[in-house]
């Protein structure tokens, strides 16, 4: 039974920074929309990202459209900065926010979408936006052997302080941001090798006195498909490769198999271990859209800049590198979801009779 007695332009699942950003454009546009999220308040996944999570762009380049990141434009902020941010982005602009509610299902019924959620209703609406998050479903590569390990064995989305590792010998695994902070973090406490397929990419943070991120929005770089095409790099200051270069914790190439108390390397070499942390990555989580076509043959989300390919009226925003290299940043999601209005907008004039609003 549809929970409002009108149909909404929109619904936006998802109540973190894309589902803002969206819903502020939206507010724009004066369109009547409601954003939908499962967990009770705004500012989505930041709050269970680990507890050190220090941005690695500055606040002035970590805003969403209407409302700039407050204090000293140059500081990195840290996580709760990040989650007080965005819940005060909600209450500012009054963005219509109904949390506690999951959605279960969407399907499409002549041009009108009927979003299913787990409190029974079901809300009816002329598009829906997917803002549900690229980084939802934690991603562990299988690897022989792995089921047998006795020891701890976390993926990074469950790892929150370096204390419960003290003493211990720990293997990280992966090559990007998250992997080198959570082994420096550790190497504090623990004895820590990195495993990765790679070499890892370390990146100046600042260069010639700016910021990684100015350059990028100087030279446009980051609105190409190339840059979009490269791995992403660790952010450095010195500090990470210094940790490296100095034996503060160790890289060592991918190992190949998992013991029940330790791994195996390349060479056959075997170390014992207590612990092993996978900061191997995420993927989007859009069961609730099973039912949909809205998968390509290689299982990937089929969509162009945000705009589903199958479905008129479905849109995304938050997918990594779906539009550009900052989609699924906090400073790219703005411009992702201004990309996509005219397009919504159209869509809303030409394939439904405009909302009595
Ligand atoms: C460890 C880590 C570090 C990062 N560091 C940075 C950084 O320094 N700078 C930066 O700009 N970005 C960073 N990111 C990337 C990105 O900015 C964050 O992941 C951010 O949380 C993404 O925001 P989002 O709104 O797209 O998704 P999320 O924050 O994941 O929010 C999605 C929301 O959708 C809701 N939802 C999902 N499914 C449903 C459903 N079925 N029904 C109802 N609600 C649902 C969830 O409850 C959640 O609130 C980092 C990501 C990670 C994982």
């Amino acid at each position: 039974m549809n929970e409002l007695s009108r149909t909404l332009d929109v619904v936006v699942i998802g109540g973190g920074q894309a589902g803002l950003a969206f819903g502020w454009h939206l507010q724009q546009h004066g369109l009547d929309f409601l954003i939908i999220d499962e967990q009770t308040r705004p500012g989505g996944n930041w709050r269970n990202y680990y507890d050190s999570l220090q941005l690695f762009s500055p606040a002035e380049y970590s805003a969403l459209p209407g409302l700039p990141f407050p204090g000293d434009p140059k500081s990195y902020p840290l996580r709760d900065e990040v989650v007080k941010y965005l819940e005060a982005y909600a209450g500012e602009f009054r963005l219509p926010f109904q949390g506690g509610t999951r959605v279960m299902g969407v399907a499409q019924k002549e041009k009108v979408f009927e979003v299913r959620c787990d409190t029974g209703a079901t809300f009816c609406a002329r598009s829906v936006v997917v803002a549900s998050g690229g980084f939802s479903r934690p991603f562990t590569p299988s690897i022989l052997g792995l089921e047998s390990f006795s020891g701890t064995c976390l993926h990074s989305s469950a790892y929150r302080t370096p204390e419960p590792f003290a003493g211990q010998r720990v293997v990280v695994v992966g090559a990007a941001n998250s992997a080198v902070q959570i082994a420096y973090e550790l190497a504090g406490v623990a004895e820590v090798v990195l495993a990765t397929r790679e070499k890892i990419r370390f990146f100046p943070q600042r260069i010639l006195g700016l910021d990684f991120h100015a350059w990028l929005k100087f030279t446009k770089l980051e609105q190409t498909r190339w840059l979009s095409d490269q791995s992403t790099p660790v952010l450095d200051t010195g500090k990470y490769r210094n940790a490296l270069d100095t034996g503060r914790f160790q890289r060592r190439g991918m190992f190949q198999q998992v013991l029940p108390d330790g791994v195996v390397w390349p060479d056959g070499s075997t170390t014992k271990i207590d612990a092993l942390i996978f900061a191997t990555g995420f993927q989007p989580n859009l069961d609730f859209l099973t039912g949909l076509p809205v998968a390509n043959r290689s299982g990937r989300v089929a969509q162009h800049n945000g705009v589903a390919s199958q479905v008129a009226g479905l849109y995304f925003v938050g997918l990594p590198k779906q539009r550009n290299f900052a989609s699924a940043t906090l400073r790219g999601v703005g411009s992702d979801a201004g990309h996509i209005m005219p397009l919504l907008r159209h869509h809303l004039s030409r394939d439904c009779p405009p909302n009595q609003r």
